[in-house]
């Protein structure tokens, strides 16, 4: 009896960490076949329908594989129409919107770009598939290690620097373009001086709830805004975690 009553509770462990193993490493893994199938399904869908028509954009969203920049345990949500979790109370943003801030830059092989808000290190990769050269900086240092270390095994003209973006990155300035991913109350000034003449800056502007995704161009040393959608980011904050 005592031996039965034993053997269950044995196979019950084992019952409960194989789910825990499994749950952990991605129960819902699928092979590189179904994920490629999901990713030209992203594209058509999510961002050629709604009207991006870059086709260098569009190539590199249906290369870059997005489910090895999300958390493990939700990596079969990658191709979402949404933002998703990446751990530190971040997000990784909806595809689209990733699209849409890369196409209105007008990459190209001859760019260097800067974005802030390196989080997962996707938005950096499309980059990375486009321009010449893209520095990026995260203030969350687990973060911005993280996504250096996926960056460096993929590509050679990413540079990932932990710090406070909001100086941006004044060494390696002027900018082609800048590509900002967390929002500020207003355009930081060090990124404005950084941004090269004709360049083009696109940014996340205003308080939680009330935020818009500006495009800002360059004019004789002057920026020209325009507004194209109401949008929300995380906040971008000091290196205390206060608000910009
Ligand atoms: N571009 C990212 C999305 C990042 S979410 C991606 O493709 O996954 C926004 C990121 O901005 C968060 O990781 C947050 O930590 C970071 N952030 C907030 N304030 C910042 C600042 N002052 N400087 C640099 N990064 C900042």
């Amino acid at each position: 009896m005592m031996k039965k009553i034993f053997l269950c509770i044995l196979m019950v462990l084992i019952g409960l960490l194989v789910l825990s193993l499994a749950s952990r490493c991605c129960a819902r893994t699928l092979s590189e076949n179904e994920y490629l199938s999901l990713r030209k399904k992203m594209v058509a869908e999510q961002i050629e329908a709604r009207g991006i028509k870059d086709k260098n954009v569009l190539e590199a969203m249906r290369k870059v594989e997005r489910h090895r920049f999300v958390p493990k345990d939700i990596c079969h949500l990658a191709y979402g129409d949404h933002p998703l979790p990446i751990g530190e109370g971040q997000t990784i943003s909806q595809p689209y919107i990733v699209a849409l801030m890369t196409e209105v830059i007008r990459p190209n092989r001859s760019m260097r770009v800067l974005e802030i808000g390196t989080g997962s290190g996707y938005q950096a990769a499309i980059l990375a598939e486009l321009c010449k050269d893209v520095y990026t900086i995260e203030i969350i240092e687990k973060l911005g290690k993280q996504a250096q270390k996926i960056l460096s095994e993929l590509y050679k003209n990413v540079h990932v620097k932990i710090g406070d973006g909001y100086k941006g990155w004044p060494e390696a300035a002027p900018f082609d373009a800048i590509i900002v991913t967390c929002a500020p109350v207003s355009v930081p000034q060090p990124l404005a001086d950084q941004l090269k003449e004709e360049g083009k800056m696109v940014i996340p502007v205003g308080k939680a709830g009330v935020q818009h995704l500006v495009i800002l161009t360059k004019t004789k040393g002057r920026l020209i805004a325009r507004e194209i959608l109401p949008v929300r980011f995380v906040p971008m904050v000091n290196s205390k975690g206060e608000k910009y």
